[in-house]
């Protein structure tokens, strides 16, 4: 009721206006009276009189205040009928009447009962308007709320003095208060609870209300806030940018304004932060305040430096990616005395594909996490660490001493390396080659790309010259490097011409000495550069799909090879690493040549080496089961070089195995490596394998060999490896031929053993 009242009594209420208007005429029409009273009888008057009487009464019939008059002793001389209406009483009934029996029922504004004689009589405080409550036609819950408006008239009737009340009916007024303050109730509420701060600012650019929402984000309370400038929230290096558009609002030459800037919370944090200004103006378009809204955009922010960085780095590692590896090189080039202070580590893998071959993707990516952070942790912070491709890294070294951090860095690169890592039950030893090259004139000639290269021509030299090793960068690295790269891009042309070929060399058995079978060799026969020997060549097969590719063509060759065998037991191997197999595309090639030149599929046999040896369930443990299930004999290569576990030689679809030459080459006078053949053999044939023995050059080699079990043999004392005509003998000459291919028959060793069914 408070602030009803207080509404009330605000000056420059319109209606208050009219209720002095009125009063004004009231009071004339009274001194008019009275001065005709003095004249008495004289017709003029009369008439003047009516005439303003009339006027009178339709001023107050029409007024929509209504007016009621009391003579001193509290009779009533006037009431309208539009103050009877609103105090709720009978006029007629009324007038005449002492104001003290007036029949009314009212309340002040706290809900007290109010007499006549009180509400409708001067008070001590004639100017002060009081409110009354009077019941309506529905009775008390129906109340309607008139102001009301006393004044005292010296002499006003007949010479006496009178009061003279208006009565406003300021129902609607209030609701409309009413309606006002639950506006503003509702305005406060959604501020308060809307999950976005908001604040109004005044024109100074302090905080005159804030919700809880922007409280929080500033890490501060509704309370602490209020009466702040805002400014003293603001990182000082956004506050330019605000003043500037704070000042352009001001201006008029914008209506708002949307900025990102931060805010520094009482708790000494950084938020980031969009904020939204809109002046407020009055009708007049003066500025009032600001209204406010800032939303948390440190997340959106947040997201997007983690865009922006995942651009950046190789999501696997965490590393740096080629791009950001090849920025930072430019850039540090470009520093006065880059020679010297910079260099190049190119880091490639030892053996990653067999790796991932064998033991699956998710332990290749393991693995290449954990080099991730031998290399970071060797670099310790003197460079930045890149991953460019699957296994290849690169460090680009800053320092003042340069060839002493890459050195210290390869170093313990090395070193890192030697940690073994652990996957399921087995322990892998990884191991790296590293090129280094540091920037010199030379180096530094052909910018970013020209050191890069030259750490890839030293690390090519390292994998040349046996890998797990570092070389430095020497300018004659260059040129081998480029030879390799022209090698690599004729490649693909020449398997399309058919540049490749295998060549066929005679596998014997040892105690009969006839050729039971061949092993398929490829050569390139280069146009310009002659032979080349798979070693020259092979390794540039970086590719898997091209390397797939040969396979097939390989296997046609060798299946019209067969077709052309005088004998039909005489069989033929090729050699499939790991990269050519997994698919099954090698299987379904194999498979159709056989069917498609009518041979029996065990004449067609697959040498794999013991290195490329897949850990159960992989793909290409599944495309060997495949060729075995349809009758091809699978060896198993080097037999006796690799790491894998013996049961694997039992589990996997292997039908015979091929000692590694370089336990031949000591026999007989190496007696660790005689020892090596002969338990090695004993373990084949107990696991009921075919025996093959390398590199057999001499005859004491062979025969024993011969005497340890080994059933055949090949090498050089029995012939080299030569193209299909020469072998089948279609008229061409090869001095170097040692044999004679005889038309004879013999057993397929590979009836014996029988094909195990293999274990899933
Ligand atoms: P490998 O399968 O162990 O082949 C035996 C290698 O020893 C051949 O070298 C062969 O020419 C050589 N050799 C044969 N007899 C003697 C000897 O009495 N003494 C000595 N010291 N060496 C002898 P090549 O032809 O250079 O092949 C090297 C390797 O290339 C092969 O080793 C094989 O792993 C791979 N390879 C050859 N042809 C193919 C192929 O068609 N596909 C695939 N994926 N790999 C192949
Ligand atoms: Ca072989
Ligand atoms: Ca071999």
């Amino acid at each position: 009721m408070g602030g009803l009242l207080e509404f009330l009594q605000q000056p420059n209420v319109a209606a208050g206006a009219a209720a002095l208007v009125l009063v004004g005429f009231v009071i004339a029409f009274l001194s008019f009276v009275r001065s005709g009273k003095a004249r008495r009888a004289r017709d003029e008057a009369l008439t003047r009189e009516r005439s303003v009487r009339h006027q009178f009464d339709a001023i107050l019939s029409s007024a929509r205040d209504g007016v009621l008059i009391t003579a001193q002793t509290g009779e009533i001389v006037v009431l309208t009928d539009m103050a009877a209406q609103m105090i709720g009483v009978d006029r007629e009934a009324a007038l005449g009447k002492p104001l003290g029996r007036l029949p009314f029922k009212g309340v002040d504004e706290h809900m007290r009962p109010v007499l006549a004689h009180e509400a409708f009589a001067p008070g001590r405080d004639d100017a002060r308007p009081r409110v009354i409550g009077v019941p309506g036609r529905r009775g008390e819950d129906d109340l309607r709320w008139v102001q009301v408006s006393c004044r005292t008239v010296a002499d006003a009737v007949d010479g006496e003095p009178a009061t003279i009340t208006t009565i406003m009916d300021t129902t609607g007024l209030i609701e409309a208060a009413e309606a006002l303050s639950r506006e503003e109730t509702q305005f406060r509420r959604a501020m308060e609870n809307a999950p976005v701060g908001m604040a109004l600012v005044d024109l100074e650019w302090r905080l005159m209300e804030v919700n809880r929402a922007f409280a929080e984000l500033m890490g501060s309370t509704v309370s602490a806030l209020k009466g702040t400038p805002f400014s003293a929230l603001s990182h000082p290096h956004d506050l330019q940018a605000e003043r500037e558009q704070l000042q352009r609002l001001y201006d008029g030459l914008q209506s708002r304004f949307s900025l990102e800037k931060r805010y520094v919370r009482s708790d000494g944090n950084v938020v980031w932060a969009v904020v939204d200004v809109a002046l407020v103006r009055y009708a007049g378009g003066a500025p009032d305040h600001y209204v406010v809204q800032v939303r948390d955009s440190t997340d959106d922010r947040l997201n997007s430096e983690l865009m922006a960085h995942r651009a950046m780095h190789d999501p696997l590692t965490g590393l740096a990616n080629r791009t950001l590896m090849q920025d930072v090189l430019q850039r540090v080039l470009e520093q006065p005395d880059a020679t010297q202070r910079v260099g190049v580590i190119a880091v490639d893998l030892d053996g990653f594909k067999g790796l991932n071959d064998r033991f699956g993707h998710a332990t290749g990516d393991n693995a290449l996490v954990h080099v991730a952070g031998v290399l970071r942790s060797a670099t310790a912070g003197r460079g930045t660490v890149a991953r460019i491709g699957g296994d290849e890294f690169v460090i680009v070294v800053q320092d003042t001493d340069a060839s002493k951090a890459l050195y210290e860095i390869a170093a313990s690169i090395h070193a890192g390396l030697k940690r073994p890592l652990q996957v399921k039950r087995h322990q892998l030893t990884l191991h790296a080659s590293l090129g280094v090259a540091i920037a010199d004139e030379e180096t530094i000639e052909g910018g970013a790309p020209g050191l890069l290269s030259a750490a890839d021509a030293a690390m090519y030299r390292a994998k040349a010259l046996g890998k797990s090793r570092t070389e430095v960068y020497e300018p004659s690295m260059r040129a081998t490097s480029e030879n390799q790269s022209a090698l690599a891009s004729e490649l693909t042309e020449a398997i399309e011409r058919g540049d490749l070929v295998l060549h066929y060399q005679p596998v014997m058995e040892l105690a009969t000495r006839t050729v039971v079978g061949y092993e398929a060799l490829v050569r390139w026969q280069h146009p310009t550069r002659g032979l080349l020997l798979p070693g020259a060549f092979l390794g540039l097969l970086e590719d898997r799909k091209l390397a797939t590719h040969l396979g097939i063509e390989l296997v046609e060759q060798a299946a019209v090879f067969l077709t052309q065998c005088p004998s039909t037991s005489t069989w033929v191997s090729l050699n499939v690493s790991a990269d050519q197999l997994g698919d099954s595309e090698f299987a379904t090639s194999v498979l159709a040549a056989i069917g498609a030149h009518h041979l029996s599929p065990q004449r067609f046999v697959v040498e794999l080496t013991e290195a490329s040896l897949v850990a159960p369930n992989t793909r290409i443990r599944h495309e060997l089961t495949e060729l075995r299930n349809a009758g091809v004999p699978i060896l198993l290569d080097d037999f006796g070089t690799g790491v894998s576990p013996l049961s694997y030689l039992r589990d996997l679809p292997v039908s015979g195995v091929k000692l590694d030459m370089s336990f031949v080459a000591g026999i007989p006078e190496d007696p660790a490596g005689a020892r090596v053949s002969r338990a090695l053999g004993a373990l084949a044939r107990e696991l009921g394998l075919a025996t093959i023995a390398e590199g057999i050059e001499t005859e004491s080699q062979a025969e024993f060999l011969a005497r340890s079990g080994w059933r055949y043999g090949q090498g050089w004392l029995f012939g080299v490896a030569q193209p299909a005509a020469a072998v089948l003998g279609l008229g061409m000459e090869f001095t170097a031929s040692l044999i004679e291919p005889r038309p004879q028959e013999h057993d397929n060793p590979f009836d014996l053993p029988p094909l195990r069914t293999p274990r899933t």
